[in-house]
Order: C-alpha cells, then structure tokens, then sequence
C-alpha cells in the first residue's frame, strides 16, 4: 500500500481580506502529504527544495509515515515561491507573483524504493515533469490522478495534453474546466475533457463543492459552510490529498468508491481554510476527520414525498 506523490514545495506569502502571511511553507506536495497520510502510508514524495527549505517540515512528515528520499534540495538555490490574493469571496484569488527557482529546471528522479505503488497523484507542476515521472515507472500503477492549474494550461498546453492522455482521473476547479474545454456549461466541458484522456473529471467548486463526471453520471459532494474561512490555499491540494489516501486504503476505484474518496477529501479541505497555511492539517486526527464527515452526511440527507 503506497502513494507516490509529485508536486511542489515551496514558500508562500497569501493575502486575504482578513489577514496577511509572510513566507510560509506550502506547496502542492507538502498539503497533498499532510492529507493522504491521515489514510494511507507511506506517502512517497517525488519534488525539489531550495537550501532555504525548513529541513524540520521534512522531519515532521516523516515522522508521519511521509518518504522523502524522492525530495532533492538544492543546497545554493531557492525553493519555488508563490503568492496570491484572494478577492472578497475567498473563492477566486490572483497570482500575485511565481518563482519557479528550483522548479524551473527541475529532473524528477524516482528512487528505486519508490516502484510498485498503486496510486500515482500528480500534483500540481509543470507537465513536463509530471510526464517523466510516469516514464520512469516501471510498472504503471492502478491509478493516476492528474491536478493541474491554467498557469499550465496557458505555458505548456501541448505537455498538458500528452498526460492527460495517460492519467485516469483529472482534478480541475471550474474555470480551468472552463479554459480546458473551451466550453462555459461544466457537463460539456466535462464530455470534452473526457475525450481527452481522463476516465473520470471532478471539478472542484470551492466553496460550492464538487462533482464527479463518469461516463453519463454525475455526483455533487457540499462543501462544508465554515463559519470562519482563513485561507483558502492548499484547499484543493488538500482534496486530493484525501481522494487519494482514501482510495489507496479503501482500493475501490470505482465510480461508488470515488464518490466517497471525494467526500472524504471535501471534509480534509474544510479543515484546511480554517487556518493560514498547513497550520490546521498539523492538528487533525482521525476522529476529527470521522465526525466532519458525518456532519457532511447531514447536510445532504433529507427525506422527500412526492405528491
Ligand atoms: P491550491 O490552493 O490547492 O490550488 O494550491 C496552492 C499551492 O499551490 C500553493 O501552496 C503554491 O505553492 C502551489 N502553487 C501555486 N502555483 C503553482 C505552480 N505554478 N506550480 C506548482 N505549484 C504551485
């Protein structure tokens, strides 16, 4: 039982209309790890860290059954950095600023350790990479689920769409479905996005939830209403996170079984906002995550006569 995850790690600053972060820790990798590893274990990270990457954030997951043998650090460069401002509703954000740093020219090496895990989560990166990553296993594993953003989709399309010919489930929110697909209503860009190679679509929604696309069925997952949400980075990473480590413990690939794996990691991402950075992720055990999602259960469970 593994996940190999690929995705950055990196420094983020974050502004929202409530508060401002110097650099902290992030990164699509970093947030995928802290949610898979409350399912599934080891979680095997494929990413590149500059010298100035805290060496203690590496300790504290793999302490938690997260492997970072497949993590090179770039002892004289820069860790990747990004930063963004969210606008009023917290659901939409600008890029303020992308450094690629050690990211720019980044050659994933699979450590051989590494071989033989069930699930491969492409975590957010540039498509390139995410495509030698698949390359370089030997065996291809069960499923590989593909997260990417329209930072890639407007500086690498044709990368893009060589793994989206190779993946089985893409996660996307609704405006990169949007971009991907040419196509404003979400069930045809979802027939048009299945074309281009994934077996199954969830386009998140943020704060609206999500739905999962297979064949002609669609599943909506709520999103949670927070009374407190703080910072909505890392969420949809987070997600993913979650759908993975779920599946991975769970082993049902199908359509039922990603219905539940998408709840699960709606559940891990309400956690998510409620703090800056992976702070709350630090916190969670798994009878938090149980009792989250039974409220989950409430919010949609209702009995209806027709008349
Ligand atoms: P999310 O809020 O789940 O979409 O992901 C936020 C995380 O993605 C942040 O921690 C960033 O470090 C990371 N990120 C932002 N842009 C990129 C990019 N172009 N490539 C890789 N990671 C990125």
């Amino acid at each position: 039982m593994a996940v190999t995850v690929v995705g950055s790690m990196a420094f983020d600053a974050i502004e929202t209309p409530f508060g401002r972060s110097n650099k902290i820790v992030g990164g699509a990798a970093t947030y995928i790890s802290w949610s898979a590893s409350n399912f599934t274990r080891p979680v095997q990270v494929i990413s590149v860290v500059g010298g100035d990457f805290p060496v203690e954030e590496l300790d504290i997951l793999n302490a938690r059954g997260v492997l970072t043998e497949g993590v090179q650090i770039k002892k004289d460069r820069k860790s990747f950095f990004w930063s963004g401002k969210y606008h009023m509703d917290m659901n939409t954000r600008d890029t303020l600023e992308t450094q690629l740093n050690v990211l720019g020219d980044f050659e994933p090496v699979v450590p051989s350790g590494y071989q033989g895990a069930e699930i491969l989560m492409l975590g957010n990166l540039s498509p390139a990479v995410q495509l030698s990553v698949i390359e370089q296993l030997n065996v291809r594993p069960k499923l590989i689920v593909l997260d990417t953003m329209n930072f890639w989709m407007e500086t690498a399309l044709s990368d893009l769409e060589k793994v989206l010919q190779k993946v089985d489930v893409l996660l996307v929110n609704d405006s990169e479905a949007r971009q991907l697909s040419g196509q404003y209503s979400l069930v045809r860009a979802a027939k048009e996005i299945m074309k281009m190679g994934p077996r199954y679509l969830v386009i998140k929604k943020g704060e609206h939830g999500a739905l999962l696309f297979y064949e002609d069925h669609v599943f909506f997952a709520p999103a949670l209403p927070i009374e407190e949400v703080f910072d909505p980075t890392g969420a949809g990473d987070t997600f993913a996170g979650g759908f993975v480590g779920y599946l991975d413990h769970t082993k049902d690939f199908s359509f039922e079984g990603m219905k539940s794996a998408i709840i699960i990691g709606s559940a891990i991402a309400s956690f998510c906002v409620e703090k800056f950075g992976t702070s709350r992720l630090k916190e969670l055990n798994r009878q938090m995550i149980d009792e989250r999602v039974q409220q989950f259960v409430e919010l949609v469970n209702f009995d209806i006569s027709l008349v």
